[in-house]
C-alpha cells in the first residue's frame, strides 16, 4: 500500500472517530457541521449516474460478445443469491439464540408516516421497478435499477453490431476513466466529509446521552443485529480467502470504502469509492465494472440479515410465535426484500413491510425499531458494501480470457 493511501486511510479513521467523539460530546451543536457532510454526500451522488452508465456499458462490452456474458452473469447471480441467503440464515440464528424481543413491554402503535404510505408494497412492485418507461426520468430520480437494466440491454446489443460499435465503446471507456479520475479527487475530501456526516447525525439524534438512552432501551436488539452482521462480515472474509486467494491486504485496501459506507449509510453513494478501492487492490477492471454497480443496487447482505432479525424481534415482542414454516417465509421474503431495497439510507426499513405482511405481523412494529434505525443502518450498509467488494474479487476468475 502506498504512503499516500496509508495516510488517507488514517485520516479517514481519525475523521470517523473524531465525528463520533464530537457528536457524542457536543450533541445538537454539531448539527451546524452537517452541511459539510451533505456536500460530500451530494458530490458522491452527483457521480453515480454517469459512473454507472459508463461502467456497466464499458464493463459488459469488455467481456466480449453477449454469449460470454452467461458464465460471468451466472456466477455473479449465484454469488449474490448464496451470500444473501447465508446472511438471512445467520440473522435467524442469532435472533433465535438471543431472543431480544422476549418480555418487551412497550409495544408501538404508531406507524411512521414515510412507511404508512408504502404499506401495500409487494413483490410485483419490485419486479415492476426493474423497468422504467422513461429512462431519463429514472436517471434524474436516481432510480438505479431501471438504469442498470437499460445499460445491460444496450451493452448486450452493442456487442452484436460488428465494427460499428467501436466508437461508441471507446466513448464509454473514456467516460469511465474520466469518472474514476473524479473519484480519486473527491476521495481526498473523505476524512472531513465523513467526520461531518457522523458528527452531524449524532448531533441530530441529540448527542451521547440521548443516544445512550435510546440504545439501552433496545440494547439487546442492537447487540443481536451487530453480532449477526459481524459474523457475516467474517464469513465473507473466509469466502474471499477461499475463492479469490486474497485476504487482509484486500480488506485494508477496501477500508476507505467501508468507512464511507459507515459514514453515508448509502451503498449507492459509496459505489464510486468501492470501485476505485477494488481497482487499486488489483481486481480486474472488467469484474469491478460489472459486479459492483449491480451489486450496490441489488446485493444487500447486511439489509437482508437486518430485516430477518428485525421481523423476528417484532414477532417476539408482540408474543407471536414464529414456527419453522413462518421462518422459512421470512427467509425467502427477507432475501427478496433486500434485493428490492435501494442503496440509500433506511431503504431497508421500507422493504421490510413485505416481510412483515408475509407473516401477518403488525406494520406498527416498525415503530419499535425506528429510533435506532439510522444507527444500525450504518453497520448494515458497511456489510452491504463489503459483500459487493468480496463479490468483485470472487467473480474475477470467471471472466473470459482477455481478447479471446
Ligand atoms: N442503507 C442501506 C444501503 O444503502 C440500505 C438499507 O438497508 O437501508 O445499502
Amino acid at each position: 500500500m502506498s504512503f499516500s493511501e496509508n495516510k488517507l486511510i488514517i485520516a479517514i479513521l481519525i475523521g470517523a472517530i473524531a465525528g463520533i467523539i464530537c457528536g457524542w460530546l457536543f450533541g445538537p451543536a454539531m448539527v451546524s457541521v452537517a452541511w459539510i457532510g451533505d456536500l460530500f454526500l451530494d458530490t458522491l451522488k452527483m457521480m453515480i449516474i454517469p459512473l454507472i452508465i459508463a461502467a456497466v456499458i464499458s464493463g459488459v462490452t469488455s467481456l466480449g460478445d453477449i454469449r460470454k456474458l452467461g458464465k460471468v452473469g451466472g456466477a455473479t447471480l449465484l454469488y449474490y443469491a448464496t451470500t444473501t441467503a447465508c446472511a438471512v440464515l445467520i440473522g435467524l440464528f442469532v435472533v433465535n439464540l438471543i431472543q431480544p424481543g422476549n418480555g418487551i413491554e412497550q409495544l408501538s402503535n404508531i406507524v411512521p408516516e414515510a412507511i404508512a404510505d408504502k404499506a401495500e408494497t409487494g413483490f410485483v412492485d419490485i419486479i415492476k421497478s426493474l423497468i422504467s418507461p422513461n429512462i431519463i426520468s429514472a436517471a434524474a430520480n436516481t432510480q438505479l435499477l431501471p438504469v442498470i437494466v437499460f445499460c445491460l440491454l444496450f451493452a448486450a446489443a452493442l456487442t452484436t453490431i460488428g465494427e460499428k460499435n467501436v466508437t461508441i465503446i471507446r466513448f464509454f471507456d473514456g467516460l469511465n476513466e474520466v469518472m474514476m479520475k473524479l473519484v480519486i479527487w473527491v476521495m481526498a475530501f473523505a476524512p472531513i466529509g465523513i467526520f461531518a456526516l457522523i458528527a452531524g447525525q449524532i448531533g441530530k439524534a441529540g448527542g451521547g446521552v440521548a443516544i445512550k438512552n435510546e440504545l439501552l432501551a433496545v440494547g439487546s436488539y442492537c447487540f443481536t443485529v451487530i453480532l449477526g452482521l459481524t459474523l457475516h462480515f467474517i464469513l465473507l472474509f473466509i469466502i474471499l480467502i477461499i475463492f479469490s486467494k486474497r485476504g487482509k491486504e484486500y480488506l485494508l485496501k477496501l477500508l476507505r470504502a467501508l468507512f464511507t459506507a459507515f459514514g453515508t449509510a448509502s451503498s449507492s453513494a459509496t459505489l464510486p469509492l468501492t470501485m476505485e478501492c477494488a481497482i487499486e487492490a488489483g481486481v480486474d477492471k472488467r469484474s469491478v465494472k460489472f459486479v459492483l454497480p449491480i451489486g450496490a443496487t441489488i446485493n444487500m447482505d447486511g439489509t437482508a440479515l437486518y430485516e430477518s432479525v428485525a421481523v423476528m424481534y417484532i414477532a417476539q415482542a408482540y408474543n407471536m410465535p414464529m414456527g419453522l414454516g413462518d421462518q422459512a417465509i421470512i427467509f425467502i421474503t427477507a432475501t427478496l426484500a433486500a434485493i428490492g431495497a435501494a442503496g440509500i439510507p433506511q431503504a431497508g426499513l421500507v422493504t421490510m413491510l413485505i416481510v412483515l405482511n408475509a407473516v401477518n405481523l403488525p406494520v406498527e412494529g416498525i415503530g419499535m425499531i425506528l429510533a435506532v434505525d439510522w444507527f444500525l443502518d450504518r453497520f448494515r450498509t458497511t456489510v452491504n458494501v463489503w459483500g459487493d467488494s468480496v463479490g468483485a474479487a470472487v467473480i474475477e476468475p470467471y471472466l473470459p480470457k482477455e481478447n479471446s
